[in-house]
């Protein structure tokens, strides 16, 4: 049997045990066909059936308007740091660029080998000392930019700006550790992309969502498989998709449409993490740096009071199944990834154990 272990990785992170369960059953034989899904043609009526499902899903769960492409794309978050400035530069010669953390930055560097980057750092302190974003207000942005690029979820230092922001550009927004824990309005975007492998399903499957106007203004020289207008004529089978990954994608969309859709979803998510962030704010041997209003619903990072603790916490955790809570290397301390899979029960097995260690090293 398998053991109650909760997995905090920040992803590949854990998937919900019911898609699990289901993909287990179905695993080598398929709705009774004697083979796996993922041995069937991406060509095959059944195969096109899912896949078509998967997108039928993610349009209703996220509302997404129908002047909007889903492509299911391959190479990751990473992958769309090149397929955005490839795609959507058109004859701009620049890309603006807001830095909030890790992943904007590593989003910059990928996007100056195709444009110059007009970089705002919106990264600031409170008055309290606690880090925070900018409103968005003061960022400056340079107006003949091509779109201004912004990371909603920095998942390394759990930083989110929850509201979509203001401005007159054309809006690009990396939503790897966010996309499906809450409603977006999708029409306030001209590209939304994630990577899968938090809240949509195994690794190495992207979704952008990109509007229709922006396509056929791809750099001459883009690769025909970060093509944004190639992938969308071929219904994203340009070449043979990640077929198993969103065969385990669209069972992830039926389970958060069973789960009452986005709204619901959300609440489970608000709920999750206002349990951890009150009992870390109600402790001394325990701290989160981030300003209430731009902490993550999805990563949150705290620290031990005492650092020469760590190994020992995560040690123990551990033995008491909950793992992978270890911080991102450049951050240290912890970091507890709740996404959309993780039941409330992981979230209360975790503050019971952080209680009980405090209090046997306080
Ligand atoms: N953007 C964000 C916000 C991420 O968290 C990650 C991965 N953790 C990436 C991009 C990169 O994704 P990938 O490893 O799939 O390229």
């Amino acid at each position: 049997m398998k053991p109650q272990v909760y997995n905090f990785c920040a992803g590949p992170a854990m998937l919900p045990t019911a898609v699990m369960a289901k993909a287990q059953a179905e695993f080598v034989n398929w709705q009774g066909k004697g083979v796996s899904v993922m041995e069937v043609s991406h060509r095959s009526k059944e195969y096109i059936a899912i896949a078509e499902k998967a997108e039928r899903d993610i349009r209703e769960l996220l509302n997404i308007p129908n002047n909007y492409q889903i492509l299911f794309c391959q190479g990751g978050g990473r992958g769309q740091f090149a397929a955005a400035p490839l795609n959507l530069l058109g004859d701009k010669q620049s890309i603006s660029y807001i830095e909030t953390g890790e992943w904007s930055r590593a989003a910059i560097v990928e996007g100056k080998k195709f444009a110059s980057a007009f970089v705002h750092k919106a990264m600031t302190r409170d008055s309290n000392g606690k880090v925070c974003v900018e409103d968005s207000s003061l960022w400056k942005t340079d107006p003949q930019a091509a779109y201004l690029h912004y990371c909603p979820n920095e998942t390394i230092e759990g930083v989110a700006i929850n509201e979509v922001p203001q401005t007159d550009l054309d809006l690009v927004a990396d939503f790897s550790s966010t996309i499906l824990s809450q409603p977006i309005d999708v029409s306030k975007f001209a590209l939304i992309y994630a990577g899968a492998q938090k809240n949509i399903g195994p690794s190495g499957l992207a979704i952008a969502i990109v509007r229709d106007d922006l396509l056929n203004k791809a750099h001459i020289d883009t690769p025909s498989i970060l093509n944004y207008t190639t992938l969308a004529g071929a219904g994203s089978m340009y070449n043979t998709p990640p077929t198993y990954s969103w065969y385990l994608a669209g069972l992830v969309f039926e389970w958060l449409k069973d789960l009452g859709g986005l709204e619901a979803v959300a609440k489970l998510n608000q709920a999750k993490a206002a349990l951890l962030y009150d009992y870390i704010d109600s402790s001394s041997f325990y701290n989160n740096d981030v300003a209430p209003s731009n902490r993550s619903l999805m990563n949150v990072p705290f620290t031990l009071q005492n650092d020469s603790l760590d190994a020992e916490f995560l040690k123990q955790a551990e033995e008491n199944g909950l793992v992978t809570l270890k911080g991102h290397r450049i951050v240290g301390g912890m970091r507890a990834s709740i996404y959309n899979a993780m039941p409330i029960e992981g979230v209360q097995a975790l503050v019971s154990f952080m209680q009980i260690f405090a209090k046997s090293h306080e």
